[in-house]
C-alpha cells in the first residue's frame, strides 16, 4: 500500500491531562510520521464547521462546547495505511468499548471527552487536513 495521510486531533481533555507527548509517542511507535502539527484553541465557528456532519445530532452542542473548552493539538500523520492504522491506535469512540492498549481505553474518560480525533476515510482525511493546514505547512520527510 502507498503512503497515506490522515488527520488527527489531541482533544482538550488530553491536552489538559498533559498527554500530548504520550499520544505522539503512540503514533511514532506505530510507524506513523508527524508531518504537520500545531496547537490551536478552536473558535465556536471552527469547531462547528469541522463537525458539520454531526450538526443534527443531540450531542452536537456539547461536542462543540467541549472542543472549544481548551487548546488542542492538530496534526497530519503519514504512513502505510495511515487512516486505518490511526483508528486502530485510537480505539472505539466510546472508551468503554475500546480495546485494551488503545488511546481511548487508556486516556479517555467518556464518549463525550474521548482524547483524540482521527479521520475515518481517505476522503474525510483530505478534507480535514485542508481545513486546518495549507500545503506549505505539511512537511513530508526528505530523509
Ligand atoms: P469518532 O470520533 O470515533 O470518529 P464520531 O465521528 O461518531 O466518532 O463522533 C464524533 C465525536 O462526537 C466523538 O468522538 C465524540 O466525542 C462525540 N460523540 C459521538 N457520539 C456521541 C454520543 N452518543 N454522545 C456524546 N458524544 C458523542
Ligand atoms: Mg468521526
Amino acid at each position: 500500500m502507498a503512503l497515506e495521510r490522515t488527520f488527527s486531533i489531541v482533544k482538550p481533555d488530553a491536552v489538559a491531562k498533559n498527554l500530548i507527548g504520550a499520544i505522539y509517542q503512540r503514533f511514532e511507535a506505530a510507524g506513523l510520521r508527524i508531518v504537520a502539527s500545531k496547537m490551536l484553541h478552536l473558535s465556536k465557528e471552527q469547531a462547528e464547521g469541522f463537525y458539520a456532519e454531526h450538526k443534527e445530532r443531540p450531542f452536537f452542542g456539547a461536542l462543540v462546547a467541549f472542543m472549544t473548552s481548551g487548546p488542542v493539538m492538530v496534526q497530519v500523520l503519514e504512513g502505510e495505511d495511515a487512516v486505518r492504522k490511526n483508528r486502530e491506535i485510537m480505539g472505539a469512540t466510546n472508551p468503554k468499548d475500546a480495546l485494551a492498549g488503545t488511546l481511548r481505553a487508556d486516556y479517555a474518560d467518556s464518549i463525550d471527552e474521548n482524547a483524540v480525533h482521527g479521520s475515518d476515510a481517505a476522503e474525510s482525511a483530505a478534507r480535514e487536513i485542508a481545513y486546518f493546514f495549507t500545503d506549505a505547512e505539511v512537511c513530508p520527510r526528505t530523509r
